[in-house]
């Protein structure tokens, strides 16, 4: 239902004042039901999407928001035609969105973006089909993160009986266990929640504690909580073609059998300690980024920390202030893409906004799902022609060098002896970008910061040693070096057909089907399995989402066809396996010599998606029976 709201002119005017014009002109149109403000002259520019407001002017954007507050007073003052449809129809939709989005893609993408708009909160991603039959089928879901708890809730939807193992105390995954200094999500948070559960956030970049707070009452609302065992980890999973089951073993018991198993254990959740010759010698307290020590004062201590990706230069801008000395190891440095919101609260005419134009967050998630999604991805592929070799991959790609160099300079600009170490030498998109408010420069500035680039070459007792004879003398170590992200589903030993060893068959290179199925390994699904990760373009939820639809969609395929289990084939799984290799070999993190934990040991990208949000949309759409040796 469509409500009028009472407020002034003064507190209507001042809201606009804080909104996304992009945004603000469907929710206006939606509420008012009038669409004659959708004009042609304030719409984004295509070509400028990845702008705050697609390009348009200042003087553009005061029209915006006068006409929007011209529509929004007629709308208050209950003026004949002021009223909209809470559920736009299809055609509406399609206008609403087309003065978003530019209308060659609106209709490729308009059910993706349908999905993801979510408007007045209808899930359409939700299974369209309920379990009323009652067959039996028990599903064993590992880890109730993010993904976990979303693979729970879908199959409460359908009415499929499922048990959740977490190996912690508490829901929430990387967002219970990260609790450094500074942990905050750098994917905006209007994308980073559920499509159909978008939240009201108070930062564009929530922290920590905001996130674990949205999913423990996702949790608790749908009641899964009880569906979870919770401190109990899953050691194995065996397959019996006998009985069309798994057999499921905890560390403190089993064995229990399943239908199914679903592995929402995430990528970046095993530690990753790096091999320094001396490591366990540390006299003084050390520990890893995910695994912060909270019982060791930093104040006034010497501290190291050593890497400088996501974590580390979310951690180290925290503990810089505090410490005595603080001195970082760095041996690759990150592009920066400049984000001046990053730590900002979302202004007050936002909140006012989403109160009193119901659609305008859902809009507002739209037009940065559109921003941030696939026009950046271009600029990823490598250009065959291009021949600046590590510098960059194509003209786009360069032109990128060029926008983040110049921000360098601009932030380090009166120290030639930090810009000099911080500068990458390998091109952007190669490894992951990480999002600076000015934090960077300002914390390598401070007196009691030192940047060590020079590679370590020992731990001693007492300090870090580099290769040019330097101890850095220091009282605590900080391992800001990342997860063990290629060792997909470690540690649990998982047994499929005729016995075989999923970890000896990927032996240190994991594939799958879709980032999802396995063959030989039936009824095993993967959730953020191989080759699902994203570099730049959107949010990990996305694929989640779109992950568990397919799961429930292939469940379903079983049920209905009176199966027992579904086995991906070998020439399927192969021939995708090949097509994501020649994409990503083509990619800049995949053409880049650059390490990350994009690559295995192997040197495979075995973690990235290479190709468009849409591409895995449609592929995982619907479930296609001929992909499958049903049994
Ligand atoms: P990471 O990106 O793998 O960074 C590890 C750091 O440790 C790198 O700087 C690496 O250097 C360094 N390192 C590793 N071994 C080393 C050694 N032997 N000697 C010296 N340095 C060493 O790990 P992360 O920072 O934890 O981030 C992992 C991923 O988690 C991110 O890419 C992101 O997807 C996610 N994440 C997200 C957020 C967020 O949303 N806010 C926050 C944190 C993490 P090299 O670069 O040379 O390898």
């Amino acid at each position: 239902m469509t409500t009028r709201f009472s407020a002034g002119d003064d507190e209507i005017r001042s809201a606009l004042g804080d909104a996304s014009v992009v945004a603000l002109l469907p929710a206006v149109a939606q509420l008012t039901g009038d669409f004659s403000i959708l004009r042609d002259d304030l719409r984004p520019d295509p070509t400028r999407v990845i702008e705050p407001e697609g390009g348009l002017t200042e003087a553009q954007q005061d029209e915006a928001r006068e006409i929007a507050f011209a529509a929004l007073q007629r709308f208050r003052d209950g003026e004949a035609g002021g009223v909209g449809r809470e559920r736009p129809t299809p055609e509406e939709l399609g206008r609403l969105m087309g003065f978003v989005v530019s209308p060659p893609n609106v209709e490729e993408y308009f059910d993706l973006l349908r999905e993801e708009l979510a408007v007045a909160g209808e899930d359409l991603r939700a299974p369209g089909w309920a379990n009323d039959a009652g067959h039996p089928f028990t599903v064993a879901i590992v880890g109730a993160g993010m993904s976990g708890l979303l693979a729970a809730y879908r199959l409460q939807q359908a009415g499929i009986d499922f048990v959740v193992f977490e190996k912690n105390d508490d829901v929430g995954g990387t967002w219970f266990e990260n609790t450094y200094p500074g942990c905050r999500v750098d994917v905006p948070n209007h994308l980073y929640s559920y499509s159909f559960a978008q939240g009201e956030w108070a930062h564009h970049f929530s922290s920590q504690d905001q996130l674990l707070d949205y999913f423990r009452a996702f949790a608790d609302e749908h009641g899964l909580r009880e569906r979870i065992r919770f401190g109990t980890e899953v050691a194995s999973a065996t397959w019996s073609d006998e009985t069309a089951t798994w057999t499921v073993v905890t560390k403190d018991g089993g064995p229990r059998e399943f239908n199914a198993v679903i592995s929402a254990v995430g990528q970046l959740n095993r530690p990753s300690y790096p091999a320094i010759e001396g490591l366990s010698s540390f006299a003084g307290p050390a520990f890893h980024s995910a695994r912060w020590d909270d019982s060791v004062d930093l104040e006034g201590k010497r501290v190291a920390v050593i890497g400088t990706g996501a974590s580390a230069t979310q951690l180290i801008p925290e503990i810089a202030p505090r410490v005595g000395r603080l001195t970082i190891f760095q041996r690759t440095p990150n592009w920066l893409a400049p984000t001046p919101e990053y730590h900002e609260e979302l202004r007050p005419g936002m909140h006012w906004l989403v109160h009193h134009l119901p659609s305008y967050g859902q809009w507002y998630r739209l037009w940065l799902f559109w921003r941030t999604h696939e026009g950046l991805l271009p600029a990823a592929v490598v250009d065959p022609e291009w021949d600046r070799g590590e510098e960059s991959v194509s003209a786009a790609n360069d032109l990128i060098r060029q926008l983040l160099t110049a921000y360098f300079a601009m932030e380090f600009g009166d120290r030639p002896d930090l810009l000099a170490k911080v500068v990458p030498a390998y091109p952007p998109i190669a490894k992951r970008i990480i999002r600076d408010n000015g934090i960077w420069s300002k914390t390598l500035h401070r007196d009691n910061v030192e940047l060590v680039t020079g590679s370590i070459e020992r731990i001693t007792p007492t300090g870090v040693v580099t290769a040019d004879g330097v101890e850095h003398e220091v009282d605590v170590i900080v391992y800001g070096t990342g997860f063990t992200a290629s060792k997909f589903l470690t540690p649990m030993q998982v047994v499929g057909r005729n016995g075989v060893d999923l970890h000896e068959r990927w032996a240190g290179d994991a594939r799958a089907y879709l980032g999802i199925t396995v063959p030989d390994f039936p009824n095993l699904f993967c959730l953020y399995g191989p080759n699902t990760n994203i570099v730049i373009n959107g949010s990990i939820i996305y694929f989640s989402e779109l992950e568990v639809r397919y799961i429930l969609e292939s469940i379903r395929l079983l049920l209905d066809g009176g199966h027992r289990a579904l086995d991906c084939r070998h020439d399927v799984h192969d021939g995708f396996n090949k097509r994501i290799d020649d994409a990503n070999r083509s990619m800049a993190w995949g053409a880049s010599k650059v390490n990350s934990w994009y690559k295995n040991a192997n040197g495979r990208v075995a973690q990235n998606w290479p190709f468009s949000l849409l591409e895995y949309w449609q592929q995982t759409r619907r479930v296609d029976a001929a992909d499958y040796e049903l049994l």
